[in-house]
């Protein structure tokens, strides 16, 4: 209101400024025509002016940047073929990866593809753009906003990529095979086993339960879109059971209680967006109900968001305690059935009744993974794939590399932010690759020693312009609700500690940039439109 008063006084101050202008510049024409001497121009005119001609520019040349951008994703130009040598007769090798994640897909967006025999083996065809997934199950943000087909991202490299719709089942670094299962069921299903010559494992993580009894049979995780989907039926499901109860049925009580488990990014971000869908629409639709909803996030530690400065974990807290979400620190979940969790605070035990329990407490390493470090010796965590600092897997160094959160390195965090630069850096490691396994077929079929003798001191010397992977930390984001965000920033060697409302506006453009294509990014923007003038859909 108060923003609309300031918008509406600015023009009608405008309106006047012009006015005042257009008598000026006509007693400057009268003075021009009449008098003979011609007045300079007034100074704010020429501001105004130049300011509206600026913002007239700025505005066209971004639409024709913004369509010439769309126009070229959605018509890609002519793709190389795939084959067995290339012209000079050397042979192209195989390059196979595993997963379409953060990690993968940022590796097959910059590999230059003519150089290898590309084939992609993920069970989800879709990009899934994860920082925004909290912000699905309650209708912030539509799922297809946040995905992008893997077709999409083959089809736009300069290369053709093989893309297979299976799970990798095992890996033989031995033989250099990976046994792959189609995901279609019926008819046309297949397993098969896929040759290659490099090996690039991206396949992420799984939810982790800690063998929590009961959690797989109760619970939602919050990691794909099928999560997400589940977890809305279940928000909406409840809340209509609730309504057809008495207000003081204790049934009704349990069903409008939703229970969050796991204080990292995940669980804060979901509730956040769960206590901002009850509070800025539910209380509109239903008011009476929406006010028995409680949000209740349980944290094992003493504080939630870890991995941020205290001073941003103390404010997102302070801030729960105002949205009204009840924060249970230090309480461990240690049972859950279909109605109730128990927890343990100290030596308190708690049984907590629940309608919806959403569990996110971090990951743990997937089957392939697993059957793969059984494989290696050198593979001795049960954290994750062990690599070195060029992302080679311990035990097949020559062939694989692990990227993402299905791996482990020290300090190195299972995030988007580490993926991403992992798989760009591996793309600029396989165009030095090409050029290794050129030179070695050079050597390899030369005649003379001495020739044989040059190109492999060549080779060498190539191989050690391979650095090692250095990632770039750039900061940490998390939005806490009621339209705030914190950030724990890092430029250079400074850190920048943000939080609040106009974080939330970093926040959202820092997410739209990340966007993998500019299709995600209009539609990602339209939806956060769409809800700030017609608020959340509330049916499933
Ligand atoms: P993923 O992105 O998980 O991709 C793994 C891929 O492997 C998937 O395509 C999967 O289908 C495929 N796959 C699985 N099994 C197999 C198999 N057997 N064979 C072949 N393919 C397989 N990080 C941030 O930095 N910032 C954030 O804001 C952020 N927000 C997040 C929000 C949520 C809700 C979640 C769950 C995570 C978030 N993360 C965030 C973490 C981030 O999503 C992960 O670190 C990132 O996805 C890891 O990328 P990845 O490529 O290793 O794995
Ligand atoms: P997490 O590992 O970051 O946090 C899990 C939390 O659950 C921990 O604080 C742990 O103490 C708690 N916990 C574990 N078992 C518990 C139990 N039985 N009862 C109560 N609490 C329990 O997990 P996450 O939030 O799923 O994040 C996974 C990864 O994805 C992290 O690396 C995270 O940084 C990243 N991520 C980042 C963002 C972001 O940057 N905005 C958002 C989401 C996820």
């Amino acid at each position: 209101m108060f923003a609309r008063q300031i918008v509406s006084g600015g023009k009608i101050a405008s309106k006047a400024r012009i006015g005042a202008m257009s008598m000026v510049s006509r007693r400057g024409l009268v003075g021009q025509n009449g008098v003979g001497g011609s007045q300079p121009k007034s100074l704010l005119r020429k501001v105004v002016g130049t300011t509206l001609k600026a913002s007239l520019f700025s505005v066209l040349a971004g639409t024709l940047w913004v369509s010439y951008e769309l126009y070229r994703e959605s018509n890609p130009s002519q793709q190389k073929p795939q084959s067995s040598t290339f012209e000079n007769g050397s042979p192209r090798k195989t390059l196979v990866i595993l997963g379409s994640g953060w990690g993968s897909m940022s590796l097959l967006k910059n590999l230059d593809t003519t150089l290898y025999n590309v084939i992609v083996v993920s069970p989800r065809n879709y990009f899934l753009f994860t920082p925004l997934l909290p912000s699905t199950p309650v209708g912030t943000i539509e799922l297809k906003s946040i995905v992008e087909p893997v077709r999409s991202i083959t089809r736009r490299r300069p290369g053709k990529v093989v893309y297979y719709e299976a799970e990798a089942l095992d890996v033989d670094p031995k033989d250099k095979t990976v046994r792959i299962r189609s995901v279609e069921k019926g008819e046309h299903s297949y397993e098969k086993e896929l040759k290659y010559d490099y090996l690039v494992v991206g396949v992420g993580a799984q939810p982790t339960t800690f063998g929590t009894p009961g959690v797989y049979e109760h619970a939602s995780f919050l990691k794909e879109i099928p999560d997400a989907q589940d977890i809305r039926v279940k928000i909406m499901n409840n809340i209509e059971k609730a309504a057809t109860l008495s207000p003081n049925d204790a049934e009704r009580k349990r069903l409008l209680s939703f229970v969050v488990v796991g204080g990292g990014p995940t669980g804060v971000e979901f509730a956040a967006e769960l206590q901002d869908y009850v509070d800025q629409d539910l209380s509109k639709w239903m008011p009476e109900l929406s006010k028995e909803i409680s949000v209740v996030l349980c944290e094992g530690l003493p504080n939630i968001l870890n991995m941020f400065d205290k001073s941003l974990w103390q404010y997102a807290q302070d801030l729960f305690k105002e949205e009204r979400i009840d924060l249970k620190l230090n309480t461990m979940v240690k049972n859950v059935n279909a109605t109730h969790i128990t927890t343990k605070c100290g030596d308190q035990i708690e049984e907590l009744p629940y309608g919806v329990l959403v569990w996110a407490t971090g990951n743990a390493p997937r089957e392939v993974s697993e059957s793969l470090m059984n494989k290696l010796e050198e593979q001795n965590s049960r954290r994750g794939l062990l690599i070195n600092d060029k992302l080679q897997l311990l035990g097949a160094k020559d062939s694989i590399y692990a990227i993402g959160d299905c791996t482990f390195y020290p300090g190195l965090f299972p995030t988007a932010q580490v993926a991403h630069q992992q798989g760009e850096y591996l793309a600029r490691v396989f165009k030095k690759q090409y050029k290794i396994d050129q030179i070695a077929w050079q050597a390899e079929n030369c005649k003379s020693v001495e020739e044989k003798a040059k190109w492999c001191s060549k080779k060498d010397k190539l191989k050690t312009l391979v650095e090692p992977f250095k990632y770039n930390h750039q900061g940490a984001l998390a939005y806490i609700g009621s339209d705030k965000a914190i950030a724990d920033l890092a430029i250079g060697e400074s850190k920048y500690r943000l939080a609040g409302s106009w974080t939330f506006l970093f926040w959202k453009s820092s997410y739209l940039v990340m966007c993998l294509s500019f299709r995600n990014r209009i539609l990602v923007a339209l939806d956060w439109l769409k809800v700030s003038f017609l608020g959340r859909d509330s049916s499933v």
